[in-house]
C-alpha cells in the first residue's frame, strides 16, 4: 500500500537487466565490439523512454534518479539562465526534490515564487501567468502530487508558459507510467523521471530537455550523454527503466482502469469511518492514491499498528516520516496542524487485489477504533460502548 514510495522491479525488467552487469559489461564509450552492445542498449533505452512522453530520443538524458532530474532542471536553467532574470516560479506542494533545491537556489541570490493551492492541492494557471515578471526565467510544477495524488493542470500552464516564453518543468515522477504524458501537446520544456517508482530499478532515472534548452551540466567530467551529463552510464539501470516504462505506458490503460476501481472501493471503505476526509482532488487525480485523515489520532501510530498486520503505508511524505514534520502539502491545502498528523496515504500497485483492499479496510476501522479508544481527544460519541 506504498507504491509512491517505491516500487518492486519486474522480474522481466530484472532478467532483462542482468546480461548488462554479467556477458555484455562493455563501457559504452569504449570502442571495441563489447562496448558496442552497451551503447546499443543504451540507444534502444532512449527509443523507449522518448516514445513514453512524446519526445524524440535525443532529447532524453539519464540521470541517477527522480531527484537528481529535478536537481539539474532547476540548478542548470537557473544557471544557464542567470544573466536573463532571477526568478522562478513554483508552488506550495512540490516534492522537496524541488522544494530543497529552490531553497539553496534561493541562497545563491535567486528569488522564488512559491504558488499557493487549493483546498485539493491544486495551483490555479492564472496565478502561474499573474506570477510571471520579466526576470522570470522558469516555472516548475509537478505534474501529479506524491502525497494527496492530485493531477496538476499541466498543459494550460504549459500553454501560459509558452506564450511568455518562460522555460517550463514538470517532476512527472509519480505521473509517468499512470496518466498519459506529451511534452509537446503539454508545451513542456523540461520533464523528471524515476524508473523505481513505475516497476523500474532504484537509482535510475530520466530528465527529457526539448529542444532549444540551455541547460548548465549538473555533473562535470567525460563527455557522456551528449557532453551534458557526465559519468560512465548506468547500463544495466538505463536498460531496465527503459523496458519497465514502455510496458507500464503499453498496459496503462487497462491497470489504469482496474486501479481506479479498486481506489474507489478503498477511499469508500475509509470514509465510512466516523470523522474521515479525504485530501487531494475527487476527480482529478492519480489511479492509485487514497489519503485521508482521522479526526483525533496521528498518522505515526496508525502507522505502527498497520505495520504490525503487515501493511506498508505512509503518512505526509515517506522522506519525511522519519522526522514527523507535518506535511507541507496537506498544510498548503489548509489542513489545520492538529488534523495533518492524523494522515495515511495508500497508494495501490498492478499487484493489489480486491482481497488486499478489504483486508485493509478492515485493519484501519479496527486501528483507527483502537487509537481512538486511547485518544483523550476523541468526544464520547465515536468510542467503544
Ligand atoms: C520519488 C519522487 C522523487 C524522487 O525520485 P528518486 O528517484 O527517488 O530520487 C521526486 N519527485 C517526486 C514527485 C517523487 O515522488
Amino acid at each position: 500500500m506504498d507504491h509512491a514510495a517505491t516500487t518492486a522491479t519486474r522480474v522481466e525488467v530484472a532478467e532483462a537487466m542482468v546480461p548488462y552487469m554479467t556477458g555484455h559489461f562493455g563501457n559504452p564509450s569504449s570502442l571495441y565490439d563489447l562496448a558496442k552492445d552497451s551503447r546499443e542498449a543504451v540507444d534502444a533505452a532512449r527509443v523507449q523512454v522518448a516514445a513514453a512522453i512524446g519526445a524524440a530520443p535525443k532529447e532524453i538524458y539519464f540521470t541517477s534518479g527522480g531527484t537528481e532530474s529535478d536537481n539539474w532542471a532547476l540548478k542548470g536553467v537557473a544557471f544557464a539562465k542567470r544573466s536573463k532574470g532571477n526568478h522562478i516560479i513554483t508552488t506550495a506542494v512540490e516534492h522537496h526534490a524541488i522544494s530543497h533545491t529552490c531553497a539553496w537556489l534561493e541562497k545563491q541570490g535567486f528569488s522564488v515564487t512559491y504558488l499557493p493551492v487549493d483546498r485539493y492541492g491544486m495551483v490555479d494557471p492564472e496565478a502561474v501567468e499573474a506570477a510571471i515578471t520579466p526576470e522570470t526565467i522558469l516555472i516548475s510544477v509537478m505534474m501529479a502530487n506524491n502525497e494527496i495524488g492530485t493531477i496538476m493542470p499541466i498543459a494550460e500552464i504549459g500553454t501560459v508558459a509558452r506564450k511568455h516564453g518562460v522555460l517550463f518543468h514538470t517532476d512527472a515522477v509519480q505521473a509517468a507510467g499512470h496518466i498519459p504524458i506529451d511534452v509537446q501537446e503539454m508545451n513542456i520544456d523540461l520533464l523528471s523521471l524515476s524508473g523505481h517508482k513505475f516497476h523500474g530499478p532504484k537509482g535510475t532515472g530520466a530528465l527529457y530537455v526539448g529542444p532549444g534548452v540551455r541547460l548548465d551540466p549538473l555533473m562535470h567530467g567525460g563527455a557522456q550523454e551528449r557532453g551534458r551529463r557526465a559519468g560512465t552510464e548506468n547500463v544495466p539501470g538505463i536498460v531496465g527503466m527503459g523496458m519497465a516504462l514502455s510496458l507500464a505506458v503499453a498496459e496503462m490503460v487497462e491497470n489504469a482502469e482496474r486501479v481506479t476501481a479498486l481506489r474507489d472501493r478503498l477511499a469508500a471503505g475509509l470514509l465510512a469511518i466516523p470523522e474521515t476526509y479525504l485530501n487531494g482532488h475527487p476527480q482529478k487525480r492519480l489511479p492509485n492514491n487514497v489519503n485521508v485523515v482521522f479526526a483525533y489520532i496521528e498518522g505515526e501510530s496508525i502507522l505502527l499498528l498497520l505495520n504490525r498486520k503487515g501493511i506498508a503505508a505512509s503518512t505526509g511524505s515517506a522522506c519525511s516520516s522519519a522526522s514527523l514534520e507535518a506535511s507541507h502539502v496537506l498544510m498548503a491545502c489548509g489542513l489545520p496542524h492538529d488534523v495533518v498528523h492524523g494522515s495515511l496515504r495508500l497508494t495501490l500497485g498492478e499487484e493489489t487485489t480486491e482481497a488486499d483492499v478489504d483486508y485493509v479496510v478492515a485493519a484501519v476501522a479496527g486501528v483507527v477504533q483502537r487509537l481512538r479508544d486511547m485518544s483523550p481527544l476523541t468526544p464520547t460519541e465515536l468510542r467503544s460502548k
